[in-house]
């Protein structure tokens, strides 16, 4: 049941992530940081969802920790960048983001993309991270299902979270029935297509009927189908409507409508071509 802003998923190894998290890429200037995430915190979020790559780790960590909640209410997820991948390299690198975010442990870490050549190294290194509890959860992104079967089927600890690209254009259900399966919670990244989504006249109606936004309906439709959802905006008003998900309901043949939507179509890259490179 999707009640509320505070609602929590529970990963396989116990630890509770908030559903409806707040992504931060692009988010650098530090005055349109302190409104966005400010804001964000006083409708409700409190995850966050950054990265190495999006360089905006000691932004987010200082005013995270200027704010007036506890680490403990706070859920923070940043991932090892492309660059940083490998054994040594993940060590070091973590090390930093934990001083950068200001945090002795984080909530979650994950590997950006798969890595062909240093797929198992950033790996082992995460898996020490976590049996030393530097880091409370391990996880993935970007990978396909052949990624985790090889990841699994060769590891001590299986990865807690797959975050994906996925909206309604992308909804990748053969991975999701995957995951699913095999107990991984599936995270969507771009949850609203990037805009893409947003102009979409099919779930316009559904939105005019609810008198809701389409970002609101896309959210909502995510959070009804189990997805764990990080929307990104550095609009005040946007940031506010897209928390304001949870004094409607889609109905079944609602949701339907929305998942029939889906043209296998990425916003960002397939991560299958990235995957060689690396
Ligand atoms: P998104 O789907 O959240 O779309 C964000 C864009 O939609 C905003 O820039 C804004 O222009 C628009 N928008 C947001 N709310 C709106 C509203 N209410 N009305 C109208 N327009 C609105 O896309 P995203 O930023 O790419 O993804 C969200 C988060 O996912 C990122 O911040 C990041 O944390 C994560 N992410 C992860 C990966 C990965 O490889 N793991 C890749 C991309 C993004």
């Amino acid at each position: 049941m999707v009640k509320s802003i505070k609602d929590v998923i529970t990963l396989n190894n116990g630890v509770e992530i908030p559903q409806h998290g707040f992504g931060v890429y692009l988010i650098t200037d530090e005055e349109k940081a302190y409104k966005a995430i400010n804001k964000a915190l006083e409708v409700g979020y409190r995850a966050f969802d950054t990265a190495q790559f999006y360089e905006n780790e000691p932004l987010l960590g200082k005013i995270l920790n200027e704010s007036s909640l506890s680490r403990d209410e706070l859920f923070i997820t940043t991932k090892v960048a492309n660059y940083n991948q490998g054994y040594d390299s993940t060590l070091s690198t973590v090390e930093q983001s934990l001083k950068d975010l200001r945090v002795d442990q984080l909530d979650l870490l994950l590997i950006h993309w798969p890595s062909k050549k240093r797929f198992f190294e950033t790996w082992r290194a995460m898996e020490k991270l976590y049996n030393e509890k530097l880091v409370k959860a391990i996880g993935v992104s970007n990978y396909e299902i052949h990624h985790l079967e090889e990841l699994i089927s060769n590891s001590d600890i299986k990865p807690v979270i797959d975050q994906v690209e996925s909206h309604p254009y992308l909804i990748q259900q053969e991975l999701k029935d995957y995951v699913d399966k095999n107990n991984i919670a599936f995270q969507a990244w771009s949850p609203l297509g990037r805009g893409a989504v947003l102009k979409d006249p099919i779930i316009k109606i559904i939105a005019e009927q609810h008198n809701k936004s389409i970002a609101q309906v896309i959210i909502r439709w995510h959070l009804q189908k189990g997805n764990i959802v990080i929307p990104k905006s550095i609009t005040p008003s946007r940031i506010e409507e897209n928390a304001d998900v949870y004094d409607f309901a889609l109905t079944e043949e609602e949701m339907k409508i929305i998942d029939a939507l889906n043209r296998a179509e990425r916003t960002g890259d397939d991560p299958d071509s990235i995957y060689f490179q690396m």
